[in-house]
């Protein structure tokens, strides 16, 4: 039997598509749920993964990482940088490679792409015509906020990050953030983001994010300069396919 392969990140858009594909394909296609759990991903991340499986009526596999500890702290660490031009070294070594392994040629994978994000499907589709893939949020026109409403409508309880004002439920100290969403982190999660300078202090300019826009010169995260605070930052979605994406743009 195919399987459709759902890719479970303890978001709402990835728990919509995921309940969405089991209505539509639990009695045709062997469906299959996965999650990479991530060490700095927030602890109630795991509650909500457990709410889920009781509304989806169905265990969630969750893979994780041993090389690095599923840690992205450990990745930055070794790796000796956060953010590069193809992308993030904690999403491709901590999901993308667990996905690699456990794969299988045939497999259909389920994108919880949101409305918002048709062009990025359209992009990959074209990029891979041989890799199948169905977004069932798109198809049905759902954006990130319908998944956010729904999920609640279902009596789960949003991921903490959501009711603190983020727009996701990415780890905490996401490289994908932008300079108000960081300032956001500080305020919040100090330890956190301590943690992140330290790693910084240690690595040094590889391992910026930010970059002054007139001088061009990089700066860490313990200068980051004063400015708006932004919990709800729209972030790109780290999941297993949204990395596999990013890699296609890159290539
Ligand atoms: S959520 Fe952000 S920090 Fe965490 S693995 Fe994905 S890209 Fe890296």
């Amino acid at each position: 039997m195919t399987r459709i392969v759902c890719q479970f990140s303890c978001g709402a858009a990835s728990a919509v598509a995921t309940k969405l594909a089991l209505a539509q394909y639990s009695g045709t296609h062997d469906v299959q749920i996965i999650n990479a759990f991530l060490k700095q991903e927030h602890k109630v991340n795991r509650r909500f993964l457990a709410d889920c499986e009781s509304w989806l009526a169905r265990p969630v596999t969750v893979l994780r990482d041993e090389k690095y500890g599923a840690s992205t702290v450990q990745v930055f660490r070794r790796e000796r940088f956060m953010k590069g031009p193809n992308g993030a070294p904690c999403s491709r070594l901590l999901k993308r490679k667990l996905l690699d392994a456990w794969k299988q040629p045939g497999d259909i994978m389920v994108f919880g792409y949101t409305a918002e994000e048709e062009d990025r499907l359209d992009d990959f589709r074209e990029r891979n015509p041989d890799r199948p893939v169905i977004a069932p949020l798109i198809d049905r026109g759902l954006s990130k906020s319908d998944c956010k409403a729904m999920v609640e409508r279902a009596g789960l309880v949003p991921p903490l990050m959501y009711r603190l004002g983020y727009d996701n439920a990415n780890c905490i100290g996401c490289v994908k953030g932008g300079e108000g969403y960081w300032r956001a982190i500080a305020q919040d999660f100090p330890e956190e983001f301590e943690e992140l300078c330290q790693v910084q202090d240690e690595i040094g300019e590889g391992a910026y994010l930010f970059r002054d826009r007139k001088t061009g010169i990089r700066y860490s995260l313990r200068d980051l300069p004063p400015g708006p605070v932004r919990r709800n930052e729209a972030l790109p979605s780290c999941s297993f396919f949204c990395d596999m994406a990013e890699q296609e743009y890159a290539a």
